[in-house]
């Protein structure tokens, strides 16, 4: 069995990846527990974020290692809060959906998606990065319990409730889904050079 480095500290993260990489035969240990350097995620983008951490963790262990990188862009917000979603109002959700609900508002534009990127870094530096993205709108209020983080505030083009509100719908059509799909078919295809 391949190890797998999931370049992060969070152990939510961990145990969302393990069910979905554990099928293709690797074994998964966390930066956290190898206990990894954890850069600042400094890039623009999702992408350059999660190479970076990605990179980083690969580097460090001499292990193949994957990172994420995801968040919201609001139209309405010019493309905010984006790489710093989990930042935005201090982290203070509630503050957060007040923001971008004024911003909508204020702008008669409530369009907005979800990014989602993984890098799957090898020692040498090579990387491979998938990208994937869920288009919608935000909602004219929070709706839902389910889910975590924009979920009551995101309705995916093609629906009418809330990510929070789709439960086991969202794992299947969200960002995240996406490129996880991209970076599965790649691993059986055995387009990765371990
Ligand atoms: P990351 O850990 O740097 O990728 O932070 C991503 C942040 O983006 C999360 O803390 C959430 O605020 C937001 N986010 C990303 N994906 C989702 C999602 O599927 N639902 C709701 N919020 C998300």
């Amino acid at each position: 069995m391949k190890t797998l480095v999931i370049a992060t500290h969070n152990a939510g993260k961990l145990k969302e990846f393990s069910p979905l990489l554990a099928p293709l035969g690797f074994a998964l240990k966390s930066a956290g527990e190898l206990g990894l350097p954890e850069p600042e995620e400094s890039a623009p983008d999702f992408a350059g974020n999660a190479r970076l951490k990605a990179l980083t963790a690969a580097r460090a262990a001499g292990l193949p290692a994957l990172a994420d990188d995801s968040g919201l862009s609001v139209a309405a917000l010019g493309g905010g809060p984006g790489v710093q979603s989990a930042r935005y109002a201090g982290g203070d959700y509630p503050a957060a959906f007040a923001r971008i609900l004024q911003a909508v508002a204020e702008r008669g534009e409530a369009r907005a998606y979800f990014t989602a990127a993984l890098c799957l870094a090898l020692p040498d530096g090579t990387t491979h990065t998938y990208v994937g993205e869920a288009h919608g709108h935000i909602a004219p209020e929070p709706r839902g319990l389910g889910g975590f983080g924009y979920d009551p505030l995101f309705i995916p083009d093609g629906y009418e409730q809330s990510f929070a509100e789709l439960g086991a719908e969202k794992e299947r059509i969200s960002h995240r889904a996406k490129a996880f799909a991209q970076l599965a078919a790649a691993l059986r295809a055995g387009a990765i050079n371990f």
